[in-house]
């Protein structure tokens, strides 16, 4: 007899699937204000080890973090005419504070180009004081109108980066080093996403920029997310603020700035990406729990020889969970681990210890076999690459699919709107095309170049726009 679901098979409904394994799998609760989110321990240990990785990368750049607050003078925001206009709808404001009416509304930051730069203003004096490059890690208020657990919530946590160098050069370079060493070598490498790394169209550019460099990544259902964006800003921001500093020659000269995001909504696109009908599958090099040994049975030596497989695997560099507890049957406990994606779940009864085996079930991959005890530490870490590579690969086979190559403005939104991919020529499609695609729920996501690099321009020759249905 076939099991029962734990979840909403994804055939069934992709969207009940998400919301039901956020829920069973302990990510996230909703919160009582519409479009805030609980996020649960086991969703906030993915968002730490994100972190721990980015944060890494983050540094090696060069950039350093510091801390900004959460509330702006509502005048601030009218400084940089197209940031404002992007972002007005979505702002929450503080009118009230001790009881009384504010003399001045604060702004809750939906992020921090406003108060950042007004302070890079003060910092930068010279062109010693260049580059300035800071992060901080925060929380941003956006009044979104349709949220999403994860996706798109009203109140979400990211990391935010804001550099001003000297040169518009040095300033494009930036971004596109932290689009490229940062971002797309978190995703692919840690997160093993396949990307799509590409330019946004005029029309789906950041508020406020000259060029928006973004990675995209297709879900499980064949839609499109927007997974993190690199902005160069140019000197909008520095006449705005009047941010200028003292060259070599003498002259007083504008900076150039970069801005550049990536936030919680990487757990979703985890799910989204990865999960399956069981669950989440966490990769490997993420996974704050990579294996976790389980005592089928409450017996000592059961007890004993799981403790000591654990302390053995957390020796050999494993992330391990010794999961003991034995008064929660042992098949519930299995499809928990299940449903949390842990890659690997090493299995110990008093049958096992007899033989000198123990079950080894593998996540990724799926089936279980016995393996001998004493090979574990030998065997893990392999498994374990083995199993992130294949989450790779199974993804990008995916889009590779599931994305057609097409030669016009009809095709596009036929292939687009069966639940794929479609790739046009940029010269067919063009800003008048891109107007036709939104009247079908459907945008360019990215431009990107024949060989697949990231254009220069938007109208470079042999750009092809990917155009999908997205989050
Ligand atoms: P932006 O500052 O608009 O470029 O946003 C930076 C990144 O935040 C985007 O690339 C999105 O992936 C992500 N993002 C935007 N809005 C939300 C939201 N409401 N919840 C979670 N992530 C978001």
């Amino acid at each position: 007899m076939a099991k029962a679901p734990v979840l909403t098979p994804r055939a069934d409904d992709f969207p009940r699937w998400y919301q039901d394994l956020i829920a069973k799998a302990e990510l996230a609760d909703n919160g009582p204000v519409r479009g805030t989110m609980v996020i649960r321990p086991y969703g906030y240990g993915l968002w730490e080890r994100m972190q721990a990785e980015m944060d890494a990368r983050i540094k090696e750049t060069g950039t350093q973090n510091a801390y900004f607050p959460l509330l702006i003078p509502q005048s601030y925001l009218t400084r940089e005419a197209d940031h404002v206009e992007g972002f007005a709808p979505e702002l929450a404001v503080v009118t009230h504070g001790g009881g009384k009416e504010l003399e001045e509304p604060a702004v809750v930051r939906p992020t921090s180009e406003m108060i950042i730069k007004e302070y890079f203003s003060k910092w930068v004096q010279s062109y010693r004081d260049l580059p300035l490059l800071i992060n901080q890690w925060a929380n941003v208020v956006r009044w979104e109108l349709r949220p999403r657990l994860f996706l798109r919530t009203t109140e979400f946590l990211w990391q935010e980066g804001h550099t001003a160098h000297a040169t518009y050069e040095e300033a494009r370079e930036f971004a596109a080093h932290i689009h490229r060493e940062v971002y797309e070598d978190f995703m692919v490498n840690v997160l093993a996403m396949d990307v799509v790394p590409g330019r946004k169209t005029a029309r789906e550019r950041f508020a406020g920029a000259v060029n928006t460099l973004t990675l995209e990544g297709m879900m499980g259902d064949g839609k499109a997310l927007q997974m993190a964006t690199s902005h160069e800003l140019g000197q909008n921001f520095a006449k705005a603020f009047d941010t200028r500093y003292l060259s070599k020659g003498g002259t007083q000269e504008l900076v150039w700035q970069t801005s550049w995001g990536s936030t919680t909504r990487m757990i979703g696109a985890l799910v989204m990406m990865h999960g399956d009908d069981d669950g989440l599958r966490v990769p490997p090099r993420l996974a704050q729990i990579q294996v976790v040994v389980l005592a089928i049975k409450g017996d000592e030596a059961v007890l004993a020889k799981v403790r000591e497989l654990g302390d053995q695997l957390t020796a050999a560099g494993v992330r391990v969970r010794v999961d003991d507890r034995t008064d929660v049957p042992f098949g519930r406990r299995a499809v928990d681990w299940e449903l949390k994606g842990v890659p690997v779940r090493v299995e110990v009864g008093p049958r096992d210890l007899e033989n000198g085996t123990a079950m080894l079930a593998r996540r990724i991959p799926g089936g279980k076999e016995p393996v001998a005890v004493d090979s574990l530490v030998r065997l893990l870490p392999t498994i374990l690459e083995e199993d992130q590579a294949l989450l790779l690969t199974q993804a990008r086979e995916r889009r590779e699919s599931r994305t057609a190559d097409v030669a016009t403005v009809e095709e596009a939104v036929e292939a687009a709107t069966a639940g794929g991919w479609a790739r046009v020529p940029w010269a067919t499609l063009g800003e008048e095309g891109e107007a036709r695609l939104a009247e079908h729920a459907l945008t360019v996501r990215c431009l990107v170049a024949e060989d697949g690099s990231v254009p220069d321009a938007d109208d470079a020759p042999g750009n092809v726009a990917v155009v999908a249905r997205a989050y």
